[in-house]
């Protein structure tokens, strides 16, 4: 036991010291922002009133605020503006689908309760079986031959909510792309051969940003050769939802509203502080295959309880950082932020393009700079191979992160190593990049020289 003070003593050694900051000029690593100030007053309200959004009961106005700002995103991805509270009923038809969302814990949640909700849906139908004599139509023979279709660079949580789903593990067909991008005439072949074969696809996951290389997939298309095959669209909007409030990059999300449920990141081109996600559908409906009732908690007595909707229970009030955030900031405010952050990505693209010791591998879509060392001090008389220029990319990573200036990551393009930027600073200037860049060409031509001379050692002897 001890005081406040000398816990927050400990505690600035245990973890303040070592704690990457993200709003650091030289961290330029992952997909983590810098946050809003509004964001952070919200935090301390919302956690110091510790308000469960959870039944009407207990979460009460922070309920409505939560549904307010769910309404006002699926306004902006497209999917219509009924208001909750006015069901249009009519006796000559069924009522439209009304659009309806709910916050999460991020990315990877939004995207389990999308696929598990167009699992549900896909189960609700008539099973193609019955098409093809002699198969098995009851649940578990459907589930072990149903799918999901992805491109090459969707997120790791598709794979990982096709396990949890209950689906095989070869269930997440990955299509080859078109450069990052998934490409139609594929997906199109694609489904065309599974409906052949009886096989029954729960949803096509389109990605509206890459985490990986920030590209987006021709939504508009695989839109609709989705809706001719009649299968679910998922569109992983958790890097590119920025571009919905973008005053000038909206069009980049093109066709989003072909979507039958979106994932939004707002802990991401949002700014806002970890975590703050939801998953959005075109037919709010589909949360009735996330409710449960119970009569302590959420009786089914007519009453809207946002537990209806969500996977948890008790769950924080993050609506609140964005309310906050849009009230001092607006929606063009944030939307600027992230056109301001693609804009420097441009800048550092060019940058590299024009450095000799640096070859640009993409030309940055949305925020994300692939790139590699090309050190000229291998050997003066040879320039350095592809080889030697692929063996540096995670020894100069590592290099960085062990000195602790500048931080950046490392991937895989085309099958060989890539260092990578993601840009989320819209305020990032020029020298603390030339910094950085600075930083990676010097780790390069250091280890680079050190393998000449191993190499060089490796001859003589
Ligand atoms: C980050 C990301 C996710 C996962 O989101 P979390 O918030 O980290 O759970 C999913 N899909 C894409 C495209 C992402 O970039």
């Amino acid at each position: 036991m001890g005081t406040l003070d000398e816990a927050l003593e400990e505690v600035r050694e245990l973890y303040l010291d070592h704690a990457v900051g993200y709003h650091h000029p030289r961290y330029l690593a992952h997909l983590n922002c810098p946050i809003t100030i509004p964001a952070v007053a919200a935090e301390a309200l919302a956690t110091s009133i510790n308000t469960a959004v959870e039944t009407w009961d207990q979460g009460t106005s922070a309920c409505l605020i939560e549904q307010k700002l769910v309404d006002w995103v699926t306004d902006l991805i497209g999917f219509g503006v009924t208001p909750r509270h006015s069901r249009v009923t009519s006796s000559s038809g069924p009522a439209a689908p009304r659009p309806d969302g709910v916050f999460t814990t991020g990315g990877t949640a939004s995207n389990l309760q999308g696929l598990f909700t167009a699992r549900e849906d896909r189960l609700a139908r008539p099973a193609p079986g019955r098409r093809v004599a002699g198969r098995d139509t009851d649940r578990g023979a459907r589930l072990s031959r149903m799918r999901i279709v992805t491109g090459e660079h969707a997120h790791l949580s598709v794979i990982k909510a096709a396990r949890l789903l209950g689906l095989a593990p070869d269930a997440v067909i990955t299509l080859p792309g078109d450069g990052d991008r998934m490409d139609p005439a594929t997906l199109d072949r694609t489904l065309s051969a599974l409906a052949d074969a009886g096989d029954e696809v729960a949803a096509v996951v389109a990605v509206a940003g890459t985490t990986d290389h920030g590209a987006i997939d021709p939504l508009r298309e695989v839109g609709g050769i989705c809706r001719r095959h009649d299968v679910w669209l998922h569109v992983d909007a958790a890097y590119g939802g920025g571009l919905l409030v973008s005053p000038t990059r909206r069009d980049l999300l093109d066709g989003i509203e072909l979507a039958d449920s979106v994932t939004v990141d707002f802990h991401k081109t949002f700014f806002l502080p970890v975590a703050a996600s939801a998953l959005l559908l075109r037919d709010g409906s589909g949360f009735r295959h996330s409710t449960v009732s119970a009569n302590y908690l959420n009786p089914a007595d007519g009453e809207d309880h946002a537990v209806d909707k969500s996977l948890q229970t008790t769950r924080r009030f993050d609506a609140l950082k964005l309310w906050m955030t849009l009230r001092v900031m607006g929606a063009d405010g944030i939307g600027r932020l992230l056109d301001g952050a693609i804009d420097v990505a441009a800048r550092i693209g060019r940058t590299i393009d024009a450095d000799p010791e640096l070859e640009l591998v993409r030309r940055p879509d949305l925020s994300t700079v692939l790139f590699r060392p090309r050190p000229a001090v291998t050997a003066p008389d040879r320039p350095v191979t592809d080889d030697e220029a692929d063996a540096l990319v995670r020894p100069v990573r590592d290099a960085l992160f062990a000195e602790g200036r500048s931080l950046v990551a490392s991937t895989v393009v085309d099958g060989r190593p890539s260092l990578k930027l993601t840009v989320l600073d819209p305020n990032l200037e020029d020298d603390d990049v030339d910094a950085v860049l600075a930083d990676v060409r010097d780790a390069a031509s250091y280890l680079a020289e050190g393998m000449r001379q191993a190499t060089t050692a490796g001859v003589l002897t």
